[in-house]
């Protein structure tokens, strides 16, 4: 493997960029017309105009992806996260076209990108999950059966679903039918398959992800946990590593748990097994087939290079430890910056007058910002993200605080001012997370 094709955008683009330079690897960069000046063309070592601005005309467009791959003689693709990243297809014609796909095989993305195939697979691992149906719902007359059976309030998702989208709660059987025709409607329009299935819904859990990493001579081991209740929507805004509330029996518990399904799946790669606990127990959610948005939390406190493993572990190469050489220290932060309005959370995009980037002990910037860049209105609205790092939790809060009082973003709007205020709220600052937590904030803050 000497040159990667890098079919992504953004931070994430220029973060496997950084990575293959430290391998020695030459990249590719792949661009729609709009991003001819985004950063990740710049310091790729070549660059492809691959289409129009629109996803599905570029970024999402598997022949010009391919196309791209074969005019510079790329020999593996990383997709990054989200766009073509969980496509098993895209996967697939890469093998085909022998080309490396720089994540798990076809087959394990289908499995484990379905959620209701990778209930089952947990079940067949023995790990414990939500009350629900394991077969997509058939009718409203089989729903509202299996809804009294698990008692309300439920959840509907989407079995393809991704991106905390093509989620409805429902509390009482009178909303069940309305629900589930949106839901499957919008999972349709957003995934391309109408297919739900059902599970009790937890009013106040916390959201635990486990880091696999595996390779291709049966190692499979976990780099710890995250914390990502602090979400928005269904969307993560802040995440950490290590979980101060899990003691070390329970971090156990449920990194056994992601072991055992990633051995089940027989998965080769970097993936995160996501979990809701709630009352001390664990409730396996989902197996995310890719690099997270919030993997540097966990490069913090282990010191391992997630994006350079994976790359070693698709030219087939061993892990280069084991799991009793995996150590945890300190503690980590992660804030998303968007390009939002503070209080509305209506996307701003627009041209970036000035940016000025923190800097400093334990904080690092992932991002693909420069003064006079145009931030597009075609694509997601994370601009940047900020680690922190310290050797408690506290410090890396204050770390953070400092950070984002230093960056300055000017000529368009963003969300670092919501951050401050989170950091600062006393059950932020007292560990007193849940998912619910940034409805409660908000909710206080409209009161005082
Ligand atoms: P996606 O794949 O779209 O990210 P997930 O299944 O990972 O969806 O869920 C995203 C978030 O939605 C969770 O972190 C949690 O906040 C909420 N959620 C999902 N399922 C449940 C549930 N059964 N009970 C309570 N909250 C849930």
């Amino acid at each position: 493997m000497k040159k990667i094709l890098i079919a992504n955008r953004g931070e994430i683009a220029i973060r496997i960029i950084r990575a293959c330079q430290e391998l020695g690897l030459e990249t590719v960069a792949i661009h729609s017309i709009v991003d001819k000046n985004s950063l990740h063309t710049k310091l790729a070592d070549e660059s492809v105009c691959i289409g129009q601005n629109p996803s599905l005309q570029s970024y999402l467009n598997i022949p010009k992806v391919m196309s791209a791959a074969e005019i510079t003689g790329a020999d593996a693709i990383h997709p990054g996260y989200g766009f073509l990243s969980e496509s098993s297809e895209f996967a697939k014609v890469c093998q085909e076209y022998g080309l490396v796909f720089i994540g798990p095989s076809p087959r394990q993305i289908e499995i484990l990108g379905n959620k209701v195939e990778a209930r089952k697979l947990a079940i067949s691992a023995n790990i414990p999950l939500l009350p629900g149906l394991t077969e997509p719902i058939v009718d409203l007359k089989q729903a509202k059966i299996s809804a009294e059976e698990i008692g309300y309030p439920v959840i509907i998702k989407a079995s393809a679903g991704g991106g905390g989208r093509g989620m409805k709660i429902v509390n009482t059987p009178g909303e069940l039918n309305k629900q589930l025709l949106i839901a499957q409607s919008e999972a349709k329009s957003c995934f391309g398959l109408s297919d739900c299935y059902l599970e009790k819904y937890l009013s106040n859990p916390r959201h635990i992800e486990i880091q696999i990493i595996a390779d291709h001579h049966n190692n499979v081991l976990h780099l710890g946990e995250r914390e990502c209740s602090i979400q928005r929507r269904h969307q993560k805004i802040i995440e950490e590593s290590p979980s101060i509330t899990l003691d070390q029996n329970l971090k156990n518990i449920v990194a056994n748990y992601a072991v055992s399904l990633a051995r089940q799946a027989e998965y080769r790669s970097l993936g995160t097994v996501e979990f809701l606990f709630q009352d001390n127990r664990f409730y396996f959610m989902e197996m995310n087939t890719r690099v997270q948005v919030e993997h540097p939390v966990t490069e913090s406190v282990t010191g391992i290079d997630l994006i350079k493993e994976q790359i070693q572990i698709a030219k087939g190469l061993p892990l280069s430890f084991k799991q009793e050489d995996v150590t945890f220290t300190g503690h980590s932060i992660e804030c998303r910056i968007n390009a939002e309005d503070p209080f509305s959370f209506a996307p701003c995009p627009g041209k970036v007058k000035e940016y000025h980037q923190p800097g400093g002990p334990g904080i690092r910037v992932d991002s693909m910002l420069y003064s006079g860049y145009t931030v597009p209105p075609h694509y997601d609205s994370m601009i940047a993200k900020l680690i922190s790092y310290g050797k408690t939790r506290k410090e890396s809060i204050q770390r953070m605080l400092r950070a984002l009082k230093e960056m300055k973003i000017s000529g368009i709007k963003n969300n670092s001012e919501f951050h401050k205020r989170i950091l600062n709220d006393s059950n932020f600052q007292n560990n007193n997370l849940s998912t619910k937590f940034i409805e409660n904030f908000l909710s206080k803050e409209n009161i005082s």
